[in-house]
């Protein structure tokens, strides 16, 4: 009986990789991927349970999926991801429309379960018990729900770090390796596909390889990749500010295809908070990090995340971290307000700031930022750039520089662009303009 599947993907890129590879494993089982959801016979949501407004992202997407069913509009509802790992029974209950659960260790059984609930199998729940220990590998040909020329690289899943706030040890398991050569297979290929951007990711990307000694270390695997032969960028996201190491910042010196660029959630710059918040690890290594690195790779572009409203933080400790911003001065800063979280040391802490408090330190933090961005903004107009081309609009090409990460960091409006460009190709720009989040450029060659 052949049924169509259709997915919702939600929650981060580790997640969206996650579906590509039950995509793949639907494909090897001849099911057919649906165009969309609505289209489908059976709705796929792909979940996470991150945080509070994740989890409300999620409980809609199912909650609109069942009414679908209930219309007749698609014949099952099959859910999976973060919110099966970390509330597996208590979801089924709350979800009793559901025909099938699966869990992030049981990929490889996606086929299965759709065909044993497109034959009316009683309720299935494929989610075994305890902490996820899997690691897996796309099945070739494989999809790319990115569409057009970048993709996400997942080298890793799971963190061994349980910072006090944050619930994905839990759900996504202790720190596990793919191996490398899997790795090293999958970017080539992508790299023959036409992906001309390739983003490292996973819950502590610089920390690949310490859990298995047979394993390079992310540098090695760095290298393995940059002698690939091709255009292309290789782009490195998630890594945890105590792990850059002398070795990385000479790679990105002086390799082929890794951008200048790195992403270091620092989460705060107070050795108190940092402590509470159980990443004491990284106190030293975070006070002059942008300028440390800045200094052994110029031109390198800084992105980072703060926290703020996390218990126990006082206006003091704001106010380090208010000066750790203007003087760090990162190219690209996100803000996030403290959301307890339960299971989490943190969700018992006292001495959390009202909500209002930690709303206007965010705010307050996003003000410095905006400026230090303007600033930045006048020493980029008249210089140029290599840009990637994503797509047209009318006369206009959107594109990103090795600055610019996917979906976080804005875009690039280009004029002047030759008819015969197309997306995927890198081109020399000249930066003319811009205004908070997206630059302007002109097509130079
Ligand atoms: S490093 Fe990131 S994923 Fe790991 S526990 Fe900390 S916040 Fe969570």
């Amino acid at each position: 009986m052949s049924v169509s599947v259709g997915f919702i993907s939600l929650g981060c890129a580790k997640n969206l990789v996650d579906s590509q590879i039950m995509a793949g494993y639907l494909k090897a089982g001849k099911i057919t991927l649906a165009a969309s959801p609505e289209s489908a016979d059976i709705i796929l949501i792909n979940t996470c349970a991150f945080i509070d407004i994740a989890r409300e992202e999620s409980a809609e997407s199912i909650l609109s999926a069942c009414a679908h069913k209930a219309n007749g509009d698609c014949r099952a509802v099959i859910v999976t991801g973060c919110m099966v790992q970390r509330y597996r029974e208590q979801l089924a209950e709350a979800f009793p429309d559901v025909d099938g659960f699966l869990g992030i260790d049981e990929l490889d059984q996606i086929a299965n379960l759709v065909t044993m609930v497109s034959e009316g199998d009683e309720r299935l729940m494929f989610a075994e018990e305890g902490e996820a220990t899997r690691i897996f590998n796309p099945l070739y040909p494989t999809l790319l729900f990115t569409g057009g020329p970048f993709a996400y690289l997942k080298i890793s899943d799971g963190c061994d770090h349980r910072c006090a706030y944050c619930s994905i040890p839990d759900i996504r398991g202790s720190f596990r390796s793919r191996d490398d050569s899997a790795i090293h297979e999958e970017a080539f290929c992508m790299v023959e596909a036409g992906v001309r951007e390739l983003n490292m990711i996973s819950q502590d990307t610089l920390n690949y390889g310490a859990d298995k000694p047979e394993l390079p270390s992310i540098e090695a695997l760095l290298k393995r990749i940059d002698v690939i032969e091709g255009s292309f960028w290789v782009r490195l996201l998630y890594s945890y500010p105590s792990s850059v190491s002398t070795e990385l910042l000479e790679l990105l010196n002086n390799s082929s295809h890794v951008c200048k660029y790195l992403d270091l959630p620092v989460q705060h710059s107070h050795p108190e908070i940092l402590t509470a918040m159980n990443r004491a690890a990284a106190v030293e290594a975070i006070q002059d990090l942008a300028e440390r690195v800045r200094e052994a790779v110029p031109g390198i572009v800084l992105r980072t995340t703060c926290m703020v409203g996390f218990p126990g933080e006082t206006e003091e400790h704001f106010e380090h971290l208010m000066k750790y911003v203007e003087r760090s001065r990162f190219d690209h800063l996100g803000v996030f307000i403290f959301s307890p979280e339960e299971d989490t040391p943190a969700f018992d802490m006292d001495d959390m700031p009202e909500l209002e408090v930690a709303e206007e330190r965010c705010r307050k933090l996003m003000e410095i930022q905006a400026g230090i961005v303007q600033e930045k903004l006048q020493t980029l107009v008249g210089t140029e750039d290599e840009l990637l081309l994503l797509r047209q609009e009318g006369d206009l090409w959107i594109g990103r520089l090795p600055r610019q990460a996917p979906e976080v960091d804005g875009e690039t409006i280009v004029d002047g662009v030759p008819a015969e460009a197309k997306a995927g190709d890198f081109v020399r720009v000249l930066i003319t303009g811009g205004g908070d989040y997206d630059l302007e450029a002109e097509f130079m060659r």
